[in-house]
Order: structure tokens, then C-alpha cells, then sequence
């Protein structure tokens, strides 16, 4: 019997990887996702022993990146280095101890998201035996949404993949939509967040989203103006391109159009589609609305800006690989260690008993 995927709704908050997609008709795109477990180190001060006689012990073992301990075979999420801008700390401190639980405000965000993938997007199961099958199924719903954001003008929870700065990043852009001055063939980037109470975001958060909405463009674009690294890909996650499909994805690509025998044919479809798209727009659009009623609180518009975009890269690489420690918020972003589930075991905080 072939292992079922579990399926559920992707949210903007979740940070794997293995987020893909089935599509059944133009107008309507199935999707399928599935969950990953990954495991959560328990909270033990036995991960910094006492120090010894310095003559009698042999050197520390150098401490492994995060990255290699985390993320070694997989991608760095969009919503990982979003994470990082928002605390190096917190991002540490979710990588070793696991999540902490999520809010009612963060499932209703979830949850409007989930409503918002749905009114494009239909969702059906699909048995997946391999990685080759997961991440067939994915750049076929790549190719079904972009059908769709170029016939019907929009798409939503896209799938996209590519390398930045020397690392392997996935992310789901939340919208892409067509300019509807038909002059234009430029997609536009939109992300939706979702506020609890009716105020304007404070300028942390739309940095924070502005980074995440620059690096889906980055991604988006490079899969459209250059040449995907397929070869790079193969081996970086340990994929076989002539991985035979089983019947039942071979059917699903069938359904829609396409013939494929192997993950290699399914890559060779990705890689025209790419090359068939056009690069986003510069301008990017961050929308929040109110949780209660989903009325607009802001649209707040903004340039991609290359050199910024880099800087924030670089610096989130940096912490990552190992090539700084985790640092704390600023004096004056302090009032994100209020909604912080990690205060109480954070050295920054000096009122709180620690190891
Ligand atoms: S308490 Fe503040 S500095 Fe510490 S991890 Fe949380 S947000 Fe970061």
C-alpha cells in the first residue's frame, strides 16, 4: 500500500517546504500539500557543559551551523528569513525548542488565507511515494497556476524555487495578479497579512513583509530570467530526474494536459513554462485588512530595492551559517519580547532565572 500524504490548508506561517499542488481545470486548481514533522532538541542547559581544566580537555567540537543542523538536503523557507529579520533569537530559539503554540490571531490568519486559496484554488488528495512525486507535484501546480494567473488574470498560493545568495530558498507567493491596463504583462506581487485590531502596522512589521514580499520577487523572477539550476537542484536535495511517476501523478499530469513518464519530464515542462512568464513588477503591494470583517486597513505600495534586499540576505545568511551569533531585537523594537513565547529563558531579558 502507498504511503497518503497528510493534507492540510498551507499557511502563511508555516515554514516547510513541501508545499505542492494539483490542478484539474483551468479555472479551478486543485492542490495538495503535506505536512512535515520535524523534530524539536528539548530545552537543556547539558548542551553547554561546564568548562573543565583547560589542559585536560580537548578543543569543543566547532558548533555546527543552523543551517546544517536545521535545514541540511532541504531549503531555507521565505518565511524562515522573514522570521530572522523578525529576531535572530526567537528564530534560535523555534529551531531548538520547537514552536510555541499558535495564537487564535494566528489561526485566524490562517484561516482567512485558506479562504482566500480557496476561491481560485480547489484542493484534492493525491498518493505520493517519493520526493521525486512531491516536488513533481509542485512544479505541476507551479504550471497550472501560472496558466492561470495568464488567462484568468490571477492566481494565488504559488509555489516558487530558486537560489539565493548560494542557498536554496522555497516559498509560497500568496497572489500574483495580471495589470489590468492590458498594456502590461508584468505580474504584481500582493501579500495579504491580517491585523486582530483595526490600527496601521507599525514600521518593524511592514519592514518584515516587505522582505518577504522582495525575496518572492527575487525568486519569481530568477525562475524567469534565468536558467534554473537543474543539476544543482538533483543533487542538492538527492533527487533522481529519472525517477519513474507512479500511475496515479502520471494520470494527474495526464488530466491536464502533459505527458510524463519521469521527474525528469515534469522538470523539462517546468523549465518552458518559466521561460514563458514574463518578470514581475518593481512596485509590490502589501495588504492589511481586519481579521473581524476583512475590510482594508492599508494597501501599503513599495519599490523592490535590489541593494537593501542583499544587505537583509547576507545578513540572515550570516546568522544561519554560522558566521555571527543570534542577535537580540533593538532598544527601540523591545515591544516584540511582549508577544515573545521565549522571554522568560531570553538572556535579554535580565529578570528571568536562567542556566
Ligand atoms: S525575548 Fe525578545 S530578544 Fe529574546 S527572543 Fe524574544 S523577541 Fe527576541
Amino acid at each position: 500500500m502507498r504511503p497518503e500524504l497528510e493534507v492540510e490548508i498551507v499557511s502563511d506561517e508555516e515554514m516547510a517546504i513541501i508545499e505542492a499542488a494539483l490542478a484539474a481545470a483551468a479555472a479551478a486548481r486543485p492542490l495538495l500539500s503535506a505536512a512535515t514533522v520535524r523534530g524539536a532538541a528539548t530545552l537543556s542547559c547539558a548542551a553547554f557543559p561546564p568548562a573543565g581544566d583547560i589542559e585536560d580537555s580537548a578543543p569543543p567540537p566547532p558548533r555546527r551551523s543552523l543551517l546544517s543542523r536545521f535545514r541540511e538536503g532541504r531549503a531555507l523557507a521565505v518565511t524562515d528569513i522573514a522570521a530572522t529579520e523578525w529576531c535572530d533569537k526567537q528564530m534560535e530559539f523555534v529551531l531548538e525548542h520547537g514552536k510555541p503554540e499558535r495564537t487564535e490571531a494566528m489561526k485566524a490568519g490562517s484561516d482567512r488565507h485558506a479562504q482566500l486559496e480557496q476561491e481560485v484554488i480547489e484542493r484534492v488528495d493525491i498518493a505520493i511515494r517519493s520526493a521525486e512525486e512531491s516536488w513533481a507535484v509542485k512544479f505541476m501546480n507551479f504550471i497550472v497556476g501560472s496558466n492561470q494567473l495568464l488567462f484568468n488574470g490571477m492566481t494565488r498560493e504559488l509555489p516558487v524555487i530558486g537560489v539565493v545568495e548560494g542557498s536554496w530558498m522555497v516559498g509560497i507567493i500568496d497572489e500574483l495578479r495580471m495589470p489590468v491596463d492590458g498594456i502590461s504583462f508584468h505580474p504584481i506581487l500582493v501579500d495579504t497579512k491580517t491585523r486582530f485590531k483595526a490600527t496601521i502596522p507599525s514600521e518593524a512589521q511592514k519592514r518584515n513583509g516587505r522582505l518577504q514580499l522582495m525575496c518572492y520577487k527575487y525568486l519569481w523572477d530568477s525562475l524567469i530570467s534565468e536558467k534554473f539550476p537543474a543539476e544543482n537542484f538533483f543533487s542538492y536535495f538527492d533527487l533522481n530526474p529519472d525517477f519513474l511517476l507512479s500511475d496515479d501523478v502520471k494520470r494527474y499530469i495526464s488530466s491536464i494536459g502533459f505527458n510524463a513518464q519521469t521527474f525528469g519530464d515534469v522538470m523539462k515542462y517546468y523549465k518552458i513554462t518559466c521561460h514563458t512568464l514574463s518578470r514581475s513588477q518593481e512596485q509590490l503591494s502589501l495588504r492589511y485588512e481586519l481579521q473581524e470583517d476583512h475590510s482594508l486597513l492599508e494597501e501599503y505600495k513599495f519599490s523592490y530595492d535590489a541593494q537593501w534586499f542583499k544587505g537583509q540576505i547576507q545578513e540572515a545568511l550570516n546568522f544561519w551559517r554560522g558566521a555571527r551569533e543570534a542577535k537580540y531585537v533593538t532598544e527601540e523594537e523591545g515591544w516584540k519580547c511582549k508577544f515573545c513565547k521565549f522571554a522568560p529563558s531570553c538572556p535579554k531579558m535580565p529578570s528571568t532565572s536562567r542556566c
